[in-house]
């Protein structure tokens, strides 16, 4: 029996009304970013779409001595890693360990600070999740209803989310999934797929009845309406997908499945049935912070939190709508203030994908591009696809490392600490006089770290970034204007002052690049001997450095990168296309249901040896073979003559499977079967002992 829905959710801190705008001073912020999915390392489309502007946001609130906690952790249910683990042949937690791993370490590394990095399958995330479905249940909010989904009949299962494909009833993408269609981003029940297929056996499905409990999106449509009008701020790919799915009516959507990887529906008569992995994921940003803090209901219960999801744009659905409704529906929680995602990063020009290879992998290129950490945050910052999707170049990464980080930014900090040395032996100088110029230069150095936060907290990164860049371009310029190098022959004096200056805009530098650039930063402020406990407002300051101040010895902030490095990087994604195009054409059979090894025992395989082969008349393919199976003599026709010729084969070494019921082929009677290995292009091969002491009728086990 459905269950009645409560329409206004009682308790719930959701009080605004349509249009009207709340003006909320937060004591705190929640920031997480995406939840990887645990089936695959990182690559540069995930830091570009949303742990890399999370950070940055994150390090400049906490530049600003806000309270703020930064969560995220691995994805670990879900179809595709089950699929993962079928195909590697291991667990699914043995795939989830592994990639957990390399994720978290790779994002240490590139310097991603999240207060902690968490995982779904933690005890207490499939506890929160559990409860969390509990209290909704208990609430009546779910609709229970019993309808047909897909089951493959071959692998006696049902057919959840991406193990069924077919055609999008949207876009006519072909590969569509059963949840999802990543062509055109539409959400799907896999009963919309036009010719649905299943990915274990590739057979088309059955429907089969099975219970299900559906949160009931229709009729919470107006709650959900309203929450994404009363958020003028959305960025306007967020507010447009989400306008898209309210005006073509939202639809019930099944929380649970018949799967048997995930957190157990904790209700009576759901044996075999998990929650729907986008129930339980969004729900691992609360069990994180509870792993993190025992303060966590501070920042998830308090009306004074402001909470934001830094996403992909593949999951604003499941952020702006669906999450929101399992909030409002539970009651005790607050609601997402802003979830700015972003667009996808290409690659080369092409769409970045795992399956092809097509991608930048993160802990490769920690590997590849050693202490280079910042030049990736720099072009992936400088080019993110905050409004449209963006193309990520090699030449490109190479022109902004060449031409902006080593000639603007590394050039002028440069040459200011080495004419420090060299004029003043490290001691930063008495400034003399400002002239008229100096003044307007201090006065607009100080606007800097207003206009870079307004950007940031409008999620306007890339130009963040650049105003950042402006500055160095200034102190480029102010240094080019002056030529001290020139001047200190005449007139000493004016260039105390000019390089008091410039040692200034190094220094605010060094506090303005922090999120942007933070290892950078670090080598800055320790080049400067800077008080490196220095706030985001100092930044405004124009005297960091005092007179008499000694810095330390000067390094470049960043070299050059030459031609056969980026050409090496070009090479490598050519060899993964070759590849790719090579394997296109090897359909790898998926693996067959499982099988008991009585089933597999009774088969009688030996070893044996051909002794006679010879060619069957009007048959272009079968050979005739008389094989010494060390039980007895016998007649095989196998189906070999396109692979190997009759007069090849005399003492060849074969596995036979002896126990075959007879077979008349073409009036011969066929008293077994030799095993043959096939490739991918159709290609024969037979299967034999590699050692020679391998006596005929020994069996093969
Ligand atoms: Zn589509």
């Amino acid at each position: 029996m459905p269950h009645p829905l409560p329409l206004s959710s009682k308790g719930g801190l959701w009080t605004k009304e349509k249009g009207e705008k709340e003006i909320m001073n937060y004591k705190r912020q929640l920031v997480t970013a995406a939840l990887p999915y645990a089936n695959g390392p990182v690559h540069i489309g995930h830091l570009a779409g949303c742990y890399l502007p999370a950070d940055i946001y994150v390090r400049y609130l906490r530049s600003k001595g806000e309270d703020v906690k930064f969560i995220c952790g691995s994805d670990e249910h879900g179809v595709p890693i089950t699929i993962k683990a079928k195909k590697e042949g291991i667990s699914p937690q043995q795939v989830v360990d592994k990639y957990h791993k390399i994720m978290g370490d790779a994002f240490n590394e590139f310097g991603i600070t999240f207060d902690i990095y968490s995982r779904t399958s933690s005890k207490t995330h499939h506890e929160t999740a559990s409860e969390f479905f509990k209290t909704l249940y208990d609430k009546g909010v779910f609709v229970e209803e019993v309808t047909e989904q897909y089951f493959d009949e071959k692998a006696n299962q049902f057919l959840a989310d991406r193990y069924i494909v077919g055609t999008c009833p949207k876009c006519g993408n072909e590969n569509a999934y059963g949840d999802q269609c990543e062509k055109c981003g539409s959400t799907l029940n896999a009963t919309d797929l036009i010719n649905p297929k299943s990915t274990l056996s590739g057979e088309k499905p059955v429907l089969k009845k099975t219970k299900n409990w559906f949160l009931p999106l229709d009729k919470m449509q107006p709650q959900i309406e309203t929450y994404i009008e009363s958020h003028k701020d959305w960025k306007t790919n967020v507010y447009g997908q989400c306008k898209s799915w309210l005006n073509s009516g939202l639809q019930p959507r099944a929380m649970t499945r018949d799967l048997n990887w995930g957190v157990k529906v904790p209700i009576e008569g759901a044996d075999g049935k998990v929650l729907y992995v986008w129930f339980d994921a969004p729900i691992g940003y609360i069990s994180a912070t509870k792993n993190l803090t025992p303060d966590w209901k501070k920042y998830w219960q308090d009306k004074e939190t402001k909470l934001v999801h830094f996403i992909g744009k593949d999951n604003i659905v499941f952020h702006c709508i669906i999450f929101p409704a399992m909030l409002m529906a539970e009651g005790s929680y607050i609601l997402p203030e802003n979830v700015p995602a972003n667009e996808f990063l290409n690659l080369e020009g092409d769409k970045i994908s795992t399956s092809r290879n097509w991608a930048v992998w993160l802990h490769e290129y920690l590997l590849e591009f050693k202490d280079k950490q910042d030049v990736l945050r720099y072009t992936l910052c400088s080019n993110a696809p905050e409004t449209k999707d963006n193309d990520f170049t090699w030449k490109d990464f190479q022109a902004k490392n060449n031409s902006e980080l080593v000639a603007n930014l590394g050039n002028f900090v440069n040459r200011t600490l080495v004419l420090t040395h060299k004029f003043y032996e490290g001691i930063v100088p008495v400034a003399d006089e400002y002239t008229k110029t100096d003044i307007l230069l201090l006065e607009e150095i100080s606007k800097f770290p207003d206009k870079i936060a307004a950007s940031i907290e409008q999620y306007r990164f890339r130009e963040a970034l650049a105003e950042l860049m402006n500055l160095g371009r200034l102190g480029n310029k102010y240094l080019a204007d002056n030529e001290p190098w020139s001047l200190v022959k005449t007139d000493a004096k004016r260039v105390q002052t000019i390089m008091n200056i410039s040692l200034q805009i190094s220094a605010n530098l060094a506090v303005l690049m922090e999120p942007f650039l933070p290892f950078t930063s670090k080598k800055l402020t320790a080049m400067l001997n800077l008080n490196s406990g220095l706030k985001w407002n100092d930044g405004k300051r124009t005297d960091l450095l005092l007179a008499g101040h000694t810095i330390n010895t000067a390094s470049l902030l960043f070299d050059k990168i030459e031609d056969d490095v980026i050409e090496a990087q070009i090479k490598k994604l050519a060899d993964s296309k070759k590849q790719n195009e090579e394997m296109n054409t090897a359909a790898i059979e998926p693996q067959k249901p499982e099988i008991t090894f009585d089933n597999f025992s009774k088969m009688d395989i030996r070893v044996g040896t051909i002794i006679e082969a010879e060619k069957v008349p009007k048959a272009d393919k079968l050979l005739k073979l008389k094989i010494d199976t060390g039980v007895d003599l016998r007649t095989v026709v196998s189906g070999i003559a396109e692979h190997y010729k009759a007069e090849d084969i005399i003492g060849q070494q074969v596995s036979i499977l002896i126990n075959l019921a007879p077979r008349k082929i073409k009036g011969i009677e066929s008293q077994g079967m030799i095993l043959m290995a096939e490739n991918d292009k159709g290609e024969l091969s037979f299967v034999s002992p590699t050692k020679e002491n391998m006596n005929n009728g020994g069996g093969i086990k």
